[in-house]
Parts: structure tokens; C-alpha cells; sequence
């Protein structure tokens, strides 16, 4: 013989599993952490899902100076000569565009290494490219660097995988690898970029 009290038990679980097959994931998640921890509210703040954050939002999140400055003696942002001089802003220089059948890869200067590793992801689930392990390294400076990473013994630097770029010279033009000849292509590739002029693109 079934109760009364026992049937509001069968309904209110029957409602409840109804509830949790309509809910998210994400919403399920954030239930059973409120469920079991007196702490939960306090970092719903650090959970991300793809209703509430994009990947550059949770990459900016862990990001100290969002206007670039990793040049460890702050070369890209300070200046000891006592004269006038000008910071070039490459953030929106952001484009990555993957060619996976040719194996290659346009990068503009301002794209960060993660968002590199995140469009190749995107594409393929067994390429990658060997650079850093910091994602929020800008492109530009970092591959004029050399760019070491865990992958360096098997594949070698990131700038040993260089194929071709576009660089702006003192007199405003941009030159391609042709045009700069291989030596000022072998300079830029570990031996800062700046020193020659302005790379906004890397192949
Ligand atoms: C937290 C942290 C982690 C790091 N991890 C690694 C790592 O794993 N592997 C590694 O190899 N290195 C690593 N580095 C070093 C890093 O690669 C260099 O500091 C690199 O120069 C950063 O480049 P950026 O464009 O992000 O920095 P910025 O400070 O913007 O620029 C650095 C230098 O490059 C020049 N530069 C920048 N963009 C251009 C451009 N488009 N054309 C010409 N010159 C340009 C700037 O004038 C400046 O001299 C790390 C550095 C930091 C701070």
C-alpha cells in the first residue's frame, strides 16, 4: 500500500528529474556545487561556460596588462633616449588565418600564441605550432624572440618554422621575405624585431 506522504515524495522526485533533464549542463553544475559546498558563491565568478564567456574573455581574464608589455626589460614600452617617442599599438592586428591542407598559417603581429594554438585547434585535432608556453604572448615580439616551448626538441623553435612575412620598413613600405633578402629574414627571426622595423605579419 502506497501513502499519501510517500506519493508527494514520488512527484516531488519526478519533478525534480524533470527539472534536471531540462536543465544545462553548466546550470546542473553550478546546482551541485551550491548543493555541496557552503562556499560555492564565492567562485561562480571563475565559472566559465559557452553561455557566459568567449575564449578571449576567459584568456583576458588571466591577462595582468592587456596592452602588451612582456619584453622583459621593457623595451616595447619605455624608452631612456630623452627625446619624443611613440608606442605602436598592434592589438587589433588579431587576424589568424589557418590553411591546414598547405600546413601554413597567416598570423598578424597582435594575435597572443593561445589564440594561434586555439585556431589551429579549431582546425585540426593533430596540429599544432612550437612556440611558448605563456598563451598570452603577442606573436610579434615573441617569434622575434625565438619562441621556445615544449615541443622545441622535436620540432625546433618557432622561429625555425617561419615561412615568409610582412614587415614595415623606416620608409613605410611593407616588404615581403623576397624583399627584405635572407639575411634581414634570418635577423628578425631571434634577433628582435624591432632593431629593423615593424612585422605585421608572420607566415
Ligand atoms: C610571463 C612570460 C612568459 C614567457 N614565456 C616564454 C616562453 O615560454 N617561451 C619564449 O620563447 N619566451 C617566453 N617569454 C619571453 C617572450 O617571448 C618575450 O618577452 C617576447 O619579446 C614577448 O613578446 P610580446 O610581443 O608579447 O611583448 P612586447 O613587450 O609587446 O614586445 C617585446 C619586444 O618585441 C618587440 N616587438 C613586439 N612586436 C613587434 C613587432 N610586431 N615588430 C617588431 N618588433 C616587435 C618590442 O618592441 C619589444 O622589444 C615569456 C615572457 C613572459 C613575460
Amino acid at each position: 500500500m502506497v501513502s499519501p506522504s510517500s506519493n508527494l515524495a514520488t512527484l516531488i522526485l519526478l519533478l525534480s528529474v524533470s527539472m534536471a533533464a531540462s536543465a544545462s549542463f553548466e546550470e546542473n553544475f553550478v546546482q551541485c556545487l551550491s548543493f555541496y559546498s557552503d562556499k560555492a558563491a564565492s567562485f561562480y565568478a571563475s565559472i566559465y561556460t559557452p553561455q557566459n564567456a568567449s575564449f578571449n574573455k576567459i584568456l583576458e581574464s588571466s591577462t595582468q596588462n592587456l596592452s602588451g608589455g612582456h619584453d622583459y626589460e621593457g623595451l616595447s614600452y619605455v624608452s631612456e633616449v630623452e627625446t619624443h617617442f611613440i608606442i605602436v599599438d598592434l592589438s587589433k592586428l588579431r587576424a589568424v588565418n589557418v590553411d591546414i591542407e598547405d600546413n601554413t598559417a597567416w598570423i598578424q603581429v597582435g594575435a597572443t600564441i593561445g589564440e594561434v594554438y586555439y585556431k589551429i585547434y579549431e582546425k585540426s585535432l593533430v596540429h599544432g605550432f612550437p612556440a611558448g608556453l605563456c598563451t598570452i604572448l603577442g606573436v610579434g615580439g615573441h617569434i622575434t624572440g625565438g619562441a621556445y616551448g615544449s615541443m622545441m626538441r622535436k620540432y625546433g623553435l618557432g622561429a625555425d618554422n617561419v615561412l615568409d612575412a610582412r614587415i614595415v620598413d623606416a620608409n613605410g613600405q611593407i616588404l615581403d621575405r623576397e624583399a627584405v633578402g635572407e639575411d634581414l629574414f634570418w635577423a628578425i627571426r631571434g634577433g628582435g624585431g624591432a632593431s629593423f622595423g615593424i612585422l605585421l605579419w608572420w607566415k
